[in-house]
């Protein structure tokens, strides 16, 4: 099962892999994951989904709404919620902010007084593209309590940031897991090892467009 879903990630364009890539931070990396690729493409978004309701499914029983954070998690839990419209469920939106402590952009999210009425006082599960921190699904889950959701856990299409499940307290399964494989990590320019081989910069991420272009652009 994971391997269709990596070869298609591949073949879309959505994971790029032994390659060598300058993030947006200036960071070089090997590896890289878009999972706006997935989300222009209806078909490739309907075989995500699939995959993340069957982790979801051997996990859980019962439950009544997926949340996603705007603008891009709320079409994989959208997308869910269609696939399995013969579940009473909803998909939820929430206002998105940013707040800033020192050089530290803190996420900051809040549900909208009608769709905190949709979760309160039933069984949530998170949906995520992806991970690469733990602060936004900390931040997703303390809002989710707070509106008085039950949030029994959550899926990640690619989880880069580690330990979800100890951080926070309920179960978190992974489409992607790539947080203890080296081949994600991203460095400094300076420290780049492939720029040490010597190996030439095949894409970057455009700063204006915000995607990847081919590093002789
Ligand atoms: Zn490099």
């Amino acid at each position: 099962m994971g391997e269709d879903i990596l070869g298609m990630a591949v073949r879309y364009r959505a994971l790029i892999q032994n390659s060598h890539v300058r993030l947006r931070s200036g960071r070089h990396t090997a590896t890289f994951f878009d999972a706006r690729r997935i989300l222009c493409n209806p078909m490739l978004l309907k075989e995500f989904a699939s995959e993340i309701i069957y982790l979801i499914k051997n996990r859980w029983m019962y439950f009544h709404v997926v949340v996603g954070r705007p603008p891009d998690c709320i079409k994989f839990a959208t997308a869910v919620a269609i696939v399995l419209t013969n579940l009473s469920m909803s998909a939820v939106d929430l206002i998105s902010s940013e707040e800033r402590k020192g050089d530290i952009k803190q996420p900051k999210v809040e549900f909208s007084p009608f769709y905190a009425g949709q979760i309160r006082g039933r069984e949530v599960i998170l949906i995520e593209d992806v991970a690469m921190t733990l602060a936004t699904l900390k931040e997703m889950a303390r809002a989710i309590r707070e509106a008085g959701g039950n949030l029994l856990g959550g899926v990640v299409v690619c989880n880069r940031a580690g330990d979800i499940e100890e951080e926070l307290g309920v179960p978190f399964l992974s489409l992607i897991n790539v947080s203890e494989d080296e081949n994600w990590q991203s460095w400094p320019q300076e420290e780049c090892p492939l720029c040490a081989k010597g190996v030439p910069l095949e894409w970057k991420v455009d700063d204006e467009k915000g995607f990847l272009v081919p590093a002789t652009r």
